[in-house]
């Protein structure tokens, strides 16, 4: 019997009643409907690295897509006029990074920024995943799905998704208010994404459009750098900060053949680099450790990664106008549509007392207490 522990990055959660990982598109949606005719609980579930289960037996159905296909329909196709755009199909069961390695390998901007965040092509349009200065809502043409309501699939352009910071129409059907669940959908989105169609751009160069990521490089903001580096910049980044998740997962019987054997193999390097190698600096050193790896002795890292759990809030000016000097301000729109700023959840969580690596030694009581002087 599979566990919500193996198959989420937290590594946390309890039985699955039924497992089921359709191999068909037609599979995907009969699964679904099945446990939406039986009013089961269902969970369509990607890399499950955004998902915090219960420890109690999941009495319902988790459907994981297995297809992970990418195509490219226009790669056959004239360039006309000059207009380099590149349109790219990928199965929800993708695995993300898998589909930003495969677009950086075929010369097309777009996604690069976007390195190493856990997950699938899915689920990366339910939240709209962003990270130095992409998000995905950029690229994204269309998304097909299947919806759960109207018991048809459906073509979603870029605009039916009213995506914004960390959401879209597919994660909104998911509540009825914020942070109130619907009862009908909930753990899952009422519309199940099928495969999602990527518009990019024929080009080695992209942007360099965020500060940390300029500063990583040596360049300055807005510098135009191979696709390539910018990717191995953003993994680098990432693994020093913590923010790869643990590759060693997909070893596990329950992750297998979720993502590409060798990207697993590469990002297993990766990790080790940072984690035991200090940097890039020993090559000797990261065969080593990889060695002990492929030996299969005992070798675990911060397996259990929440990632990238806090948003970063949007404040009205009025409020951030209320923030101490040295906090973190970037231009932002409100949900209205009106210019807001926002702020570092990161460096509010620090400034409350709770700094990283550190259990809680305050109460939520005395964290807020010093938060007050902010609101
Ligand atoms: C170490 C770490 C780093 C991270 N860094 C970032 C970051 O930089 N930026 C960022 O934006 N996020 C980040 N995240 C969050 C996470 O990677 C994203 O939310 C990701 O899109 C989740 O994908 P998943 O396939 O794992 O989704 P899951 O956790 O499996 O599912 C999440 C939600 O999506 C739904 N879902 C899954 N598949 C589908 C589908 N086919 N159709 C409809 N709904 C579906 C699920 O039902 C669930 O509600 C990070 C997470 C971790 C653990």
């Amino acid at each position: 019997m599979t566990s919500f522990a193996e198959i989420t990055t937290m590594g946390v959660g309890g039985f699955i009643e039924q497992f089921v990982e359709p191999t068909t598109r037609v599979g995907v949606i009969e699964a679904i409907e099945e446990a939406d005719s039986k009013n089961l609980p269902l969970c369509v579930i990607g890399g499950g690295s955004n998902i915090l289960a219960s420890d109690e037996p999941f009495e319902g159905v988790v459907v994981r897509d297995t297809r992970r296909n990418i195509t490219v329909p226009d790669e056959a196709a004239p360039v006309e006029g000059g207009d380099t755009t590149v349109h790219v199909n990928a199965e929800a069961g993708c695995n993300w990074d898998d589909f930003v390695d495969f677009c950086v390998g075929l010369g097309l901007e777009g996604v690069e920024g976007l390195s190493g965040i856990p997950g699938t092509v899915g689920a990366s349009v339910v939240q709209n995943i962003g990270a130095y200065g992409q998000d995905v809502s950029r690229t994204v043409e269309s998304v097909e799905v299947w919806d759960r309501a109207d018991k048809k699939t459906k073509e979603l352009s870029n605009a039916d998704l009213h995506f914004g910071y960390r959401t879209s129409a597919l994660k909104s059907s998911m509540y009825v208010a914020p942070a109130v669940p619907a009862a009908h959908f909930f753990p899952s989105p009422r519309f199940i994404v099928l495969s999602v169609t990527f518009a990019l751009h024929h080009s080695n160069e992209g942007t360099v459009s965020y500060a940390q990521l300029a500063k990583a490089l040596g360049v300055e903001l807005g510098a135009r750098l191979p696709i390539r580096d910018i990717r191995n910049a953003v993994l680098h980044v990432r693994g020093q900060k913590g923010m790869l998740e643990d590759a060693t997962r997909y070893r596990l019987p329950a992750m297998q053949d979720t993502k590409r054997p060798a990207n697993v193999r590469e990002a297993i390097e990766q990790q080790v680099k940072h984690a035991d190698c200090a940097g890039a600096s020993s090559e000797a050193c990261v065969a080593a450790n990889v060695e002990a790896l492929d030996g299969e002795q005992d070798y675990d890292y911060n397996r259990h990664s929440c990632g990238s759990f806090f948003m970063n809030p949007i404040l009205t000016q009025g409020q951030a106008d209320k923030l101490p000097e040295d906090a973190p301000r970037f231009q932002a729109v409100l949900p209205d549509g009106s210019k807001g700023v926002k702020t570092s959840a990161a460096w509010l969580i620090d400034h409350a007392g709770f700094h990283k690596a550190t259990a809680s030694t305050i109460t939520p009581t005395q964290a807020s207490r010093r938060c007050t002087r902010w609101h």
